[in-house]
């Protein structure tokens, strides 16, 4: 396996008034070649600010990448210009979003707007770039694609739109692929259908995604591995199936068992983690996750706990550190 991306200690930050908010406060994330990685948690965790920095896309002001390292595909990110970024942008990454309504231009016709992207990358006539939009769109399985070229975006349905979003995203064919949340806004079958079309896509143009969803089906469905985040910190960090058959952090049980208690009629019974995120603007000494952790001590809320490796490539932020120590309180809690 090759390594794809490899980011340390990345540090965002937003300043607003007076204040100053972590967004993302020193994530450790590695990506090797035509791997799938999830970052998962709540809104706010950061998991979108993380994807936009390894863009090289925070506005600034009145955010900052302000620490850490961003290599990718040899190169250091945070090194390079603004004009080469824009080539990684163009040809290595790409990015897909929740709502391709915001990311597609009402006024023109989809084809047309594919076919200025494919000649943002390439010298070939408009005639030849049609030609590879129909294909563009057949791949993403959107039917008579040569009807569709000349429709606008507002006669596509949602699922559809996001299909013609991933097509433009694939035109570079990309190293890395970022979706945010990019099933969110769709019903259920779609949403299935959307990422059955992503792993197909995968399997065939080896691209490394990262996948960034408050869905943990959606981890399931389509990551090796999995990054939760809360409150702008890595609290766990394993592969997708460890993750499945031994969550470590109680923040990553509170989010299973709200996934899993969601559409049920127990929903009312069990609201899986009561409380909200701490306001990151403001400093905090101890675990950002101890106002709301059914199982925090003093320690908690006076010292963070480190990201440490408590078995083989199982990565955890807590400290309640021994495996035995975390599963004998969590039967004592969730037993109870
Ligand atoms: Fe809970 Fe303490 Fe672990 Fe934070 S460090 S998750 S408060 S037990
Ligand atoms: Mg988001």
């Amino acid at each position: 396996t090759e390594r794809l991306l490899d980011v340390e200690n990345l540090t965002v930050e937003f300043k607003s008034g007076g204040s100053t908010m972590k967004a993302v406060n020193g994530v450790n994330l590695q990506l090797n070649k035509k791997e799938t990685l999830g970052i998962v948690g709540e809104s706010g965790s950061g998991k979108s600010v993380t994807a936009t920095a390894l863009m090289r896309l925070i506005p600034s002001p009145p955010g900052k990448i302000t620490n850490g390292k961003i290599h990718f595909n040899g190169r250091d990110l945070l090194a390079i210009s603004e004009k080469d970024m824009r080539n990684v942008r163009g040809n290595d990454m790409s990015m897909i979003f929740q709502d391709p309504i915001t990311s597609l231009n009402p006024v023109l016709t989809v084809g047309n707007q594919i076919i200025e992207v494919i000649q943002a990358h390439e010298t070939i006539s408009k005639k030849d770039a049609a030609a590879k939009a129909v294909e563009m769109l057949k791949m993403v399985g959107i039917p008579e694609p040569e009807k569709r070229l000349k429709m606008y975006p507002h006669e596509f349905s949602g699922g559809m739109r996001q299909r013609v979003m991933i097509a433009i995203a694939l035109a570079c064919n990309p190293k890395l692929l970022i979706a945010d949340e990019p099933t969110t806004a769709l019903d259920v079958t779609v949403q299935a259908q959307i990422l059955d079309l992503m792993k197909k896509l995968q399997q065939e143009h080896d691209t490394a995604i990262i996948m960034i969803t408050h869905d943990l089906g959606v981890v399931w469905e389509l990551c090796d591995k999995v990054n939760v985040m809360y409150a702008g910190r890595t609290v766990e960090s394993t592969t997708t199936r460890q993750l499945y058959e031994k969550p470590l952090h109680p923040y990553t049980w509170g989010l299973l068992e709200s996934q899993i208690t969601m559409g049920t009629q127990e929903q009312q019974r069990l609201p899986a983690i009561p409380g909200s995120p701490p306001d990151l603007t403001m400093p905090h000494s101890g675990c950002h996750f101890s106002s709301r952790c059914p199982l925090a001590t003093d320690i908690c809320r006076s010292k963070a706990p480190d990201l440490v490796e408590v078995q083989d490539n199982h990565f955890v932020a807590c400290h309640l550190q021994s495996k035995e120590q975390i599963v004998a309180r969590k039967e004592g809690i969730f037993n109870a």
